[in-house]
């Protein structure tokens, strides 16, 4: 069996680490990668090879604080791979964030990368911080530090940051001036998810609600459904989810339900999607008291009765519970693990076609991508290039992980493991191992 116990509990199962319950995310991840590394006969060593980062860098970054205290924090960056071509991956802060959950976030951003073909590996990196509880000259001295000590590790060629939980486009700024600074020189094309102003890419903020969309699309295609009346339900009403009600409106579709942390809304005639997104934006992000609909939990809205169901709020909705209650045809995961491996083959059973979020969501790094590309041509295209370009890539890969799909009869999950890794693995044999 090409799995290596004791490297991938050494790696990833090291104390202290994340709770890696059965259904965290990361476990359903690499339980995926395992099986679809099975079905492609992975020889042992290359299976260990893709299984280990192959850098990992932890830092102390010391701060001064507005009160004149001296503070340290600790900061990681992780890069799985840099097979396809230089790592990308975001930059998390957060309370909890510490080094295992990096280097497994930035294995998923291997796969994330090969499976829409852009010519990067996979990276993450995090600094352990209440971005809450800091002050906005404290954080950017916190991010200009760690910039500073991660200046053999980021570059155009060597590794890209983006933004991620608690950091943002005026993060990357700081990152990009900084390393500018030490470059003596403007380095744009260091960072992704830049304010457009300062070399950001037009269409990055509504790239992976349109990826979704793009990819739903292609599915429903496929089962012939026609997004004219189809329904659909959105868990999430957030940068992904709100972009993907909208353009789906656009297309036709009845948006039958929509929820965020305050709960569900349920219409089955169809809710008024600009309604609701002005309402949101007007009441400090929330649907609560949105009356263009009945309001349900969001347990029950994930059991409408639907064709599609967006999950674009968090991970490990749908799991063994409640996945046979689901009644939509095709699931597309807006969210990064919104779907248990348990339930992977329930719902399979079920005839229920899902999308899985290293295809349906990485419409965003494809932006970034087409970011850097920008960055680096000192060209940059118009919104609708950017838009033309990103469905154009996000129907190919979708159309080259289902031909996967059919050819070894698996589902749409394992065709996208099977596409990725065999992409990664086959360059680096054809690269050769270095010695
Ligand atoms: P966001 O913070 O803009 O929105 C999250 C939404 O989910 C909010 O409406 C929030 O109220 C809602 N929500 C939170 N908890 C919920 C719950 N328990 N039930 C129902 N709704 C709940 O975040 P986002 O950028 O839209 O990201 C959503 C998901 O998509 C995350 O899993 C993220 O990792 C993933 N993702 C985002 C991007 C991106 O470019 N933004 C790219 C790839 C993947």
């Amino acid at each position: 069996m090409p799995y290596n116990k004791e490297v991938y509990s050494t790696l990833y199962y090291k104390e202290p680490g994340p709770k890696l319950d059965k259904e965290s995310p990361f476990e359903s991840m690499m339980e995926r990668f395992r099986f679809s590394a099975e079905i492609l006969k992975l020889e042992d060593g290359m299976f260990n090879y893709l299984s280990n980062p192959v850098k990992q860098v932890t830092v102390s970054i010391p701060v001064e604080m507005d009160n004149g205290r001296l503070e340290v924090f600790e900061g990681y960056r992780v890069i799985h791979t840099n097979i396809l071509g230089p790592s990308k991956g975001g930059l998390r802060f957060a309370p909890d964030v510490n080094i295992d959950e990096v280097k497994a976030l930035a294995s998923w951003m291997t796969w994330k990368c090969a499976v829409v073909n852009v010519p990067f590996g996979g990276a993450k990196g995090g600094i352990r911080c209440n971005p809450r509880e800091l002050s906005a000259r404290e954080l950017e001295r916190i991010t200009r530090r760690f910039t500073a000590s991660m200046l053999e590790v980021f570059g155009p060629d060597l590794d890209i940051p983006a933004p991620d939980m608690g950091t943002n486009e005026h993060t990357m700024a700081w990152i990009m001036d900084t390393y500018s600074m030490h470059a003596r020189k403007t380095v744009t094309p260091v960072v992704t998810g830049k304010p457009p102003i300062i070399g950001g890419s037009l269409g990055r903020r509504e790239a992976t609600g349109r990826g979704v969309v793009t990819v739903t699309l292609a599915a429903m295609n496929k089962l012939g459904i026609s997004p004219i009346n189809a329904k659909v339900v959105i868990q999430g009403f957030g940068n992904v989810g709100s972009i993907s009600a909208k353009l789906m409106y656009e297309q036709g579709a009845r948006i039958v339900g929509i929820s965020d942390i305050s709960g569900g809304y349920y219409n089955p005639d169809g809710i008024d999607i600009p309604s609701a997104i002005e309402y949101s934006a007007g009441n400090r992000n929330s649907l609560e008291g949105f009356t263009g609909a009945d309001t349900v939990t969001n347990e029950e809205l994930l059991e409408l009765d639907c064709d599609v169901l967006i999950p674009a709020a968090k991970e490990d909705q749908i799991s063994r519970k409640n996945a046979h209650k689901i009644k939509a045809r095709i699931i597309s995961e807006g969210a990064n693990g919104p779907v248990t491996a348990n339930a992977d083959s329930l719902l399979e059973d079920m005839g229920v076609l899902v999308i899985p979020d290293i295809l349906a969501n990485a419409g965003g790094v494809t932006v970034s991508y087409f970011e850097w590309v920008q960055d680096r041509q000192g060209y940059f295209w118009t919104e609708e290039r950017v838009n033309r370009r990103l469905n154009r890539m996000m129907r190919q890969a979708f159309q080259l992980v289902y031909d996967v799909k059919e050819q070894y009869n698996v589902t749409l999950r394992q065709a996208a493991y099977i596409y990725a890794i065999k992409k990664v693995s086959e360059t680096l044999k054809l690269r050769g191992i270095y010695a």
